[in-house]
């Protein structure tokens, strides 16, 4: 029974056009970083969140590492060039829920979410949109 049409493409292009600017939150171990050192690349999603910053998004990064881990991953993002903008906040509201347009994380659907952002910012960059 298929009930739920939900396009996330749509959506996400929607709310890029509305404001002409995402949040793009994401997360550190296993989605920009090889927590059980398995030799897994993550390039590919390091390249998008640089081109996220280039086209001006807001880039979030939501971690449960806290105190001298968060200090060690700040140091880790700033040698590779991985940029950010907020750590652990709702850029909008008073509230500990997080916001974002999108959230690239290992543990919510990190293809899919990959794939819809890359063909958004692909899209803008050769100004189709
Ligand atoms: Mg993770």
């Amino acid at each position: 029974m298929d009930v739920f049409n939900f396009d996330f493409y749509e959506r996400l292009r929607k709310d890029y056009q509305q404001h002409r600017s995402l949040f793009v939150a994401y997360d550190y171990d296993n989605t920009v970083f090889d927590y059980h050192n398995q030799g897994i690349d993550y390039g590919k999603i390091i390249d998008l969140l640089r081109v996220c910053k280039l086209l001006g998004f807001t880039l979030i990064l939501f971690t449960g590492n806290e105190g001298e881990q968060l200090e060690t991953i700040k140091l880790d993002l700033m040698k590779k060039g991985i940029p950010y903008d907020l750590i652990n906040e709702n850029p909008l509201m008073k509230t500990r829920k997080p916001y974002y347009n999108i959230l690239l994380d290992d543990r919510a659907g990190l293809k899919e979410a990959y794939i819809n952002l890359k063909k958004l910012t692909d899209e803008i960059q050769n100004k189709q949109i």
